[in-house]
């Protein structure tokens, strides 16, 4: 009978308790002792909970505090000398200080660089190491956690990062080459690994998923290297998870790597099944990722029989593992918590998937009651797919009857840029922001309020209009060009439209870890995407009754809402997305209606939806722009669009943002001193553009002579008339007084820099 497994498990929390307990440590409330209490008491209710739901071997070492990625560090002694230092006689400290900084007693140390783990939401923090990097065992987290499991009587299995995925998401901070200290690393595994023997672990979960991905020969080289060399010791038996993609061309390496088991993504690519069956050496036991580990849909438990029949025709049934596609780090524990929503019997959390995979194993055994749930799931998807609640005829028909004509504004760039000159008439190198203003706790506890039922919708409304208006009379007195309406009256840019169109739904518990103890709420995309009613026209048109100069409309763009949400998997990515560009569509027109001449349509997650796979990206980047030029696409010529970008590389999609016909777009970019100019030597960028000046997270306020500085960089690739003045992102993090000095300093910059002129 084949096992059913896990390759990782939320470690946040039903209730978020490792949030809570983790804030109440760093502020002193609770001790080391209590942490590391609350800590014990998840694994173990986690293992629980795994047990119940079905699974025969529970995975170990998935744990974490912060995160696995900084773990794999510590447990190898990769951190610079400064944490170390400090871990000698504070570990625990010491090892929060390399993911959030540390000062104190002398001692300054920054944190860590976080990064986007894959193309996931989850942030790890990025190791960074030396050419002459040392590597040593330091403590045994991953073999206590062995024990701690096999204590409880659960057959467990530890996880650990594997050697070469573990140096591909690390950075040398001295230009040393990374996979040139596989030699060094690769004997600290095997003594870990022969520790882990020791403590009796017959298996270990090695997780290498950029197996999955395009690889160079370098690094086709350190997974031979490797392998072959933890082969020559005693280690556990080896099974190696691969996610997120399919094996594709690396197939042949992957499959020849002395390991004795693969992991193998079988959502995100099906297809790939009778390739492996054809290369697996008979030795080998498979694990099929079967259900969605990025996603909270119950899963086609009937198309999922099928891959395991299909697997059991080739390989015998104690070779074959039923698994989740890869760790359940990405969606929430517990489904049952949902009860209340409508969509709840098509919700399938960590809980319920491991239920699943229960069901399949069940089923493949022949028992009865798991046919008849296999045979049940293939019509909930059917009733799903046709339910009431998800089709919208209107939307259907209105995505039909669509032409790439809808993709067009009225003429083209050079056109637009005359009409909107005139009508907006805008100085050289304008001014503006990026959205939001503070949220200060005032705003915070107004929406609390407000939500508990403490202040009425009108005492509410009053509180936010004046807001507004102390917002506009601030930038009018800073002398900004276009101004923004500050946007108090959201709580996050995504969930503000999503709980106004139709088709999103919000969880009450549905927490997803996004980095150490903070989570995210993704809101629920189900059904068609239509809009009721205008979101936000009421808002700006308040903001411009205030002022002459234009005010900004300010609306989150298409793929970032997609990208931000758990998305229907009932149909394509890119035809969910048209949807709601179709929606903010009709707001863009509404908004021009009304009297608002700017329209920015914030797409700060358009990178992050790249494929992970080179060959995969045109075709993403093609759809997601289409999607960005019909929701502004809508609007006259005088009409000028903005969009808005931060927090990644953008240099290398740099014609795709050009493609989305905005007519400014400003972009984050102070943090790396402009290193974004790059791309315009080669490339001619057509349009408005605003290289951030200054960098929003930082609370020191920055000088006139910084701005102008980078902004001589920036005319140096851009002509006057393209340059637009603007902070890297928008300013609600912050709090009045920085935000007003900042943006004085960034008005005086544009000021001198138009003197020059
Ligand atoms: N308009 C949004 C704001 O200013 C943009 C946020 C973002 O870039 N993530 O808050
Ligand atoms: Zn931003």
């Amino acid at each position: 009978m084949s096992q059913v497994t896990n390759l990782g498990f939320p470690r946040i929390g039903r209730r978020r308790e490792l949030k809570i307990a983790l804030e109440s440590y760093w502020k002193g409330a609770i001790d080391a002792d209590a942490l590391h209490a609350t800590a014990r008491e998840l694994r173990q209710r986690h293992w629980q909970l795994q047990r119940e739901a079905g699974a025969d071997v529970v995975p170990v070492n998935d744990f974490t505090l912060y995160d696995h990625v900084l773990d794999t560090a510590w447990l190898f002694g990769a951190v610079p000398s400064g944490y170390l230092e400090l871990a000698k006689t504070d570990p625990l400290a010491a090892y929060f200080a390399t993911a959030r900084g540390y000062k104190s007693a002398g001692r300054d140390l920054r944190a860590l660089e976080m990064t986007k783990w894959f193309d996931t939401n989850y942030h790890y923090l990025v190791p960074e190491l030396t050419r002459d990097q040392a590597f040593a065992l330091c403590g045994g987290k991953p073999i206590a956690e062995f024990l701690e499991a096999r204590a409880l009587g659960h057959e467990a299995r530890p996880v650990l990062l594997g050697p070469v995925s573990f140096l591909l998401l690390s950075k040398t901070v001295d230009g040393g080459d990374r996979l040139a200290l596989l030699d060094k690393l690769v004997p600290v595994y095997a003594d870990l690994l022969g520790k882990l023997a020791d403590a009796g672990a017959e298996w270990v979960q090695i997780d290498e998923p950029f197996l999955a991905l395009d690889l160079c020969d370098a690094a086709q080289h350190a997974y031979r290297y490797a392998y072959a060399a933890l082969a020559e010791t005693r280690t556990p038996k080896l099974l190696l998870a691969t996610y997120f993609s399919g094996l594709d061309e690396n197939l042949p390496l992957a499959t020849s790597l002395p390991a004795h088991g693969l992991h193998v993504d079988l959502v995100r690519a099906p297809h790939l099944l009778d390739a492996v069956l054809d290369h697996l050496p008979d030795d080998r036991v498979l694990s099929l990722g079967l259900v969605d580990g990025r996603n909270i849909w119950r899963a086609d438990l009937h198309a999922a029989s099928g891959l395991i029949k299909r697997a059991r025709a080739a390989v015998s049934a104690h070779r074959l593992q039923l698994a989740p596609s890869c760790s359940l780090l990405h969606v929430p524990i517990d489904a049952g918590m949902e009860s209340a929503l409508e969509i709840h019997p098509w919700l399938a959390f960590a809980c319920e998937k491991i239920a699943e995979l229960r069901t399949l194993a069940d089923a493949a055994e022949g028992d009865t009651a798991a046919l008849a749930a296999v045979a049940a799931s293939r019509e909930l998807q059917k009733a799903r797919r046709t339910s009431k609640l998800v089709v919208n005829p209107g939307v259907r028909e209105r995505l039909k009857q669509s032409s790439t004509q809808l993709q067009r504004r009225g003429s083209d760039y050079a056109a637009r840029k005359l009409r909107q000159a005139q009508t907006l008439a805008l100085p050289v190198y304008p001014t503006t922001t990026i959205g939001s203003f503070p949220q200060t706790a005032e705003v915070r506890h107004a929406r609390a309020a407000y939500r508990a039922g403490k202040l009425s919708e009108s005492e509410y409304q009053t509180f936010l209009e004046n807001e507004t208006a102390q917002a506009v009379r601030i930038q009018e007195g800073l002398d900004i060009d276009v101004l923004v309406h500050g946007e108090f009256e959201r709580n996050d840019m995504v969930e503000y439209f999503g709980e106004q169109l139709d088709g999103f739904v919000f969880t009450k518990q549905g927490w997803v870890q996004s980095y150490g103890s903070r989570c995210v709420k993704p809101p629920i995309i189900y059904g068609d995407v239509s809009r009721p009613r205008p979101m936000t026209v009421a808002w700006s048109r308040y903001a411009q009754s205030l002022t002459k100069r234009p005010m900004k409309g300010m609306l989150t763009g298409p793929v970032t809402m997609l990208q931000w949400s758990f998305v229907r998997d009932d149909q394509s990515r890119a035809e969910t997305c048209k949807q709601i560009a179709l929606a903010l569509r009709d707001e863009v027109v509404d908004l021009e209606a009304a009297g608002i001449r700017v329209i920015q349509i914030d797409e700060p997650a358009l990178r992050e939806g790249l494929p992970l796979r080179h060959k995969d990206r045109d075709a993403y980047l093609a759809w997601a722009v289409a999607c960005f030029r019909i929701a502004a696409a809508g609007a006259r010529d005088e009409t000028q669009i903005h969009s808005h970008m931060c927090y990644a590389e953008f240099n290398d999609i740099i014609d795709a943002v050009a493609a989305m016909d905005a007519d400014v777009i400003s972009i984050e970019t102070s943090r790396s001193r402009m290193e974004l100019l790059e791309a315009f030597t080669k490339f001619q960028y057509p349009s408005g553009i605003g290289p951030g000046v200054y960098d929003i997270h930082s609370p020191h306020v920055p000088e006139q002579t910084d701005m102008l500085e980078l902004l001589y960089k920036a005319r140096t690739r851009l002509k006057p008339d393209q340059l637009w003045i603007n902070p890297d992102c928008g300013l609600k993090t912050r709090d009045w007084p920085e935000v007003k000095a900042a943006l004085s300093a960034m008005v005086g910059a544009a000021k001198a820099l138009r003197q020059e002129a």
